[in-house]
């Protein structure tokens, strides 16, 4: 048996050709050979795209070599190939190159008609789905997939994968940033003049580490998730969460990057925020940018795992020898549990001298045994972040009961979900930071489904492909 797949081509004056695409050939039914194939849907796809856009092509350059103002016959200087780069194909092309009419203002001499259609030469559809799945997957991985589902050139590598991936996410970082003058600088007068905002555009902020490539160590990426908690209009849809990463000084500033996030989400200078996050110094300094009427609250989540981890110490502590000063494992245990409840009350005074308790007589004992020191070493860190955060330890205990955020898993998981999953911790894996950076910003807009508005800002014919 033979199918044969013939292409009709009716021109814009009516003319019609038919033309073989592909024939396939069967013998005696197996399994195997029921239907199409992948290898013949590849074959297909790369005949069908080289007939159209040989014809296409063909036909807009005829279009191209007569002056587009006053008519007159453009004369060749030439032509070369380009390669032309599509999901079904890298397809050569001779491209002309055409003298330019007297009766044009520009300067360059030349044009290429080609190089104007298509200046990445590739197509955006091929360049979308590039990015978005080196976004998903390992550059190597992502190839892989790329070439096991399309017909796409043989030379797509997960160099070019990587290349082209980066040079959307550069396109993306020269675009105009937010106004400034949103976050600030105003009365608290015209600050009251100003419509109510929406309700509080909610922040979740968290560092992850990244490794640099060889032995050069980490460096941090900031990711967080922002989400509008209601809006005055029953009526209006909420805008979607967001989730944003960035490396801080790599172009834009945190804040303005922040800004253009909230922005979407409909942020107006007198907006409460409430941001969450860890103690870190760099996420603080973020978030003090962000002063119109916030609010700040330590992430009781990262408050909580400290104290977690010190409970699991004090369960495995051997006896210490009976002295005056000296505690008992189960001591240290009921101590912790009172901690814990002060600092969920946010009642930092009481919190700190309890933890003072502790670790004061610990001081003193001599020769402390190794797990002991350990708790102890803990019980400092604890002692010190509490200090360094008590301005942001607030009563959860109280949010908690009126429903408010108090945690996240929801900052703790957009790491997971921005950093993590895409920059695993593989030994050998070692990213630079600009290739970090610019990955994230393609990463985000996939996960935030904005990439498709992104091409169609630079191609506004572009849809992406039907999932
Ligand atoms: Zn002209």
């Amino acid at each position: 048996m033979h199918f044969t797949l013939k292409l009709e081509v009716t021109d814009d004056t009516g003319h019609t050709t038919l033309t073989d695409l592909i024939t396939l050939h069967r013998g005696d039914l197996t399994a195997e050979t029921l239907g199409l194939q992948l290898s013949e849907s590849h074959q297909l796809l790369q005949a069908l795209q080289n007939q159209m856009l040989a014809t296409q092509l063909q036909s807009f350059l005829v279009s191209q070599k007569q002056c587009l103002t006053c008519g007159k016959t453009l004369h060749s200087k030439g032509q070369h190939h380009k390669n032309i780069r599509t999901l079904f194909g890298d397809f050569k092309v001779s491209s002309p190159r055409l003298k330019r009419c007297p009766c044009s203002s520009q300067a360059q001499k030349t044009s290429s008609p080609l190089s104007t259609l298509l200046p990445e030469k590739m197509t955006p559809e091929l360049w979308f789905m590039e990015s978005k799945w080196a976004a998903l997957a390992a550059y190597g991985v992502a190839t892989q997939c790329l070439k096991d589902a399309f017909p796409v050139g043989k030379a797509l590598s997960k160099v070019t994968l990587r290349r082209h991936t980066l040079k959307l996410a550069r396109r993306c970082e020269s675009r105009p940033l937010p106004d400034q003058r949103l976050l600030g600088g105003r009365s608290e007068r015209s600050l009251q003049t100003m419509p109510l905002p929406n309700g509080p555009l909610m922040v979740g902020l968290d560092g992850g580490y990244v490794r640099k490539p060889g032995k050069q160590g980490f460096f941090e990426v900031i990711a967080g998730k922002s989400h509008l908690q209601f809006t005055r209009d029953p009526e209006a849809v909420l805008p979607p969460v967001r989730c944003f990463a960035f490396v801080q000084g790599m172009g834009a500033s945190a804040q303005q990057r922040l800004l253009g996030v909230f922005k979407e989400q409909g942020f107006q200078s007198n907006q409460t925020m409430l941001f969450l996050s860890d103690g870190g110094d760099s996420l603080r300094q973020i978030q003090r940018d962000f002063c119109a009427v916030s609010e700040h609250i330590l992430d009781w989540f990262h408050l909580t795992m400290r104290l977690t981890v010190l409970g699991q110490c004090s369960r495995g502590l051997p006896a210490l020898k009976p002295t005056e000063t000296a505690f008992t494992p189960e001591e240290v245990g009921a101590q912790l549990t009172r901690i814990k409840h002060y600092l969920w009350h946010g009642n930092t005074v009481v919190a700190l001298e309890t933890l003072d308790e502790l670790v004061e007589p610990l001081n003193w004992v001599d020769k402390l045994p190794a797990p002991w020191q350990r708790i102890l070493n803990l019980l400092k860190d604890l002692q010190t972040y509490v200090t360094r955060n008590r301005g942001y330890i607030v009563n959860y205990g109280e949010r908690y009961r009126n429903k408010e955020e108090i945690s996240s898993a929801f900052v703790e998981s957009t790491v997971n979900w921005v950093i993590s999953k895409r920059f695993c911790k593989k030994q050998q894996m070692g990213w630079t930071v600009s290739g970090a950076h610019l990955l994230l910003q393609v990463r985000t807009q996939v996960l935030n489904d904005e990439l498709e508005q992104t091409f169609q800002g630079w191609y506004p014919g572009f849809h992406k492909p039907a999932a």
